[in-house]
């Protein structure tokens, strides 16, 4: 079974993200205070679940063997979540992420005031990027007391106002010791997405890419680069043929190449699929040399039957409206200014070569990408030694 929705959680640093994912998933996702501390690029955590419905207690829940009546359940539905890192330095990684979710857990701790800084930054992405479904987990309620937490819901609910979440449920929570659990999962269990474009031409955002290997295989038993990341539109099957755009250099210095490649495996976390449409995280084997593949080196590239990507390009112009931030003031942009680019799963810098009255800008991409018509843009400046979201927009 493939999993027909991906869920982000989002929310500021140490606030409960990845000890709820666990709580939810039975899974760890936690490799980016590691990554960081090694200093390598910081990868998106990911991990699948299954609710459960039992029709004798009409209830969900997250596990196999009801735990209201002791009897069997039904799947109901299977998730991807995927753990988006809250650190300030992080935002274009949960800036990219947002691309490929259809839903969100907005975390916000009880026992600090509210809003942080990434609680702000983001609700931003959360606006920009346009995602409708969304629950308010209010995390580590066992921390404070229930005066304390009602203070804090107030808080929450003050800062909900104006933005895209401002009338999403809020939901209590203690990923410690799981309690009111039940109530975010029935929440997560009634989320409705809209139909998706299964017919139309395949579309995937890649998000990571790997070297399953291990060093010292011998050549023979050597397999081919896995991709990882999400079909946004369309439909794939074991044996086809793929292309990857803009694909990777071959050599340091020279412009990236579309891949062409044949489909040798289709995944789902354990789950082996032979036929995979839009939702949920997949892995796709392929035929291609895996040093192409190794440490998330085809992130951002799109992946497309062949002949089907569009061409790949230094510049992109956009359509595109300056962000209202409650923490500044956000100035015009300007030409000839340096900003960071977040289209799909690429992220990459550029220079603003030319604006437009009217709000279009051009932008010259220091490594190329692909974009599509419409397609979501974001842009993040220096403001202080950090990339700040800015702006955003769509392709023209
Ligand atoms: P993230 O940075 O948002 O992924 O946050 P983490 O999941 O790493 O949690 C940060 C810290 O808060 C860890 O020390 C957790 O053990 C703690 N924490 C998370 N959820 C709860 C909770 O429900 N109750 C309590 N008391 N602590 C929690
Ligand atoms: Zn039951």
């Amino acid at each position: 079974m493939q999993a027909d929705i991906n869920i982000g959680l989002l929310g500021h640093v140490d606030h409960g993200k990845t000890t709820l994912t666990k709580a939810l998933t039975g899974k760890w996702t936690d490799t980016h205070s590691e990554e960081m501390k090694r200093g390598i690029s910081i990868r998106l955590g990911y991990a699948d679940a299954y609710i459960y419905y039992c029709p004798k207690c009409k209830k969900v829940t997250i596990k196999k063997k009801c735990p209201g009546c002791g009897g069997k359940t039904e799947v109901k539905r299977k998730i991807s979540f995927v753990d988006a890192p809250g650190h300030e330095t992080l935002m274009t990684t949960a800036i990219s992420a947002a691309s490929i979710l259809d839903a969100a857990l907005f975390l916000i701790a009880a026992n600090e005031k509210c809003p942080q800084p990434q609680t702000i930054e983001h609700m931003l992405v959360l606006d920009t990027t346009g995602i409708k479904n969304i629950i308010v987990v209010q995390t580590k309620v066992d921390l404070v007391t229930k005066e304390k937490a009602i203070e804090n819901y107030r808080e929450i609910k003050e800062f909900l106002k104006g933005t895209i979440a401002e009338n999403a449920p809020i939901i209590p929570v203690s990923a410690h010791n799981g309690l009111n659990l039940d109530a975010l999962v029935e929440g997560i269990g009634a989320i409705k997405i809209e139909d998706r474009k299964k017919d139309a031409p395949l579309r995937m955002y890649l998000s990571r890419s790997f070297d399953i290997n291990k060093p010292g295989n011998e050549i023979e038993k050597l397999k081919g680069g896995v991709v990882g990341g999400s079909i946004v539109e369309g439909s794939l099957k074991t044996g086809e043929k793929i292309e990857m755009s803009p694909g990777i250099s071959r050599k340091e210095g020279s412009p990236p190449e579309p891949l062409v490649s044949k489909v040798t495996a289709l995944r789902e976390e354990s789950d082996k699929l032979e036929e995979a449409g839009p939702g949920g995280l997949l892995a796709i084997g392929t035929t291609i040399d895996p040093a192409l593949t190794k440490s998330d080196g085809l992130v951002g590239s799109v992946l497309g039957r062949p002949g089907e990507v569009p061409k790949v390009t230094n510049e992109i112009t956009i359509r595109y409206n300056i962000l209202k931030r409650p923490d500044m003031k956000v100035q015009l942009l300007r030409e000839n200014e340096p900003v960071v680019v977040n289209v799909h799963t690429y992220t990459g810098v550029g220079v603003i070569t030319k604006l437009v009255k009217g709000g279009k800008a051009t932008i010259r991409l220091k490594r190329p990408t692909v974009v599509y018509d419409d397609m979501h843009v974001a842009l993040s400046r220096r403001v202080d030694q950090r990339w700040r979201l800015s702006a955003w927009g769509t392709v023209v």
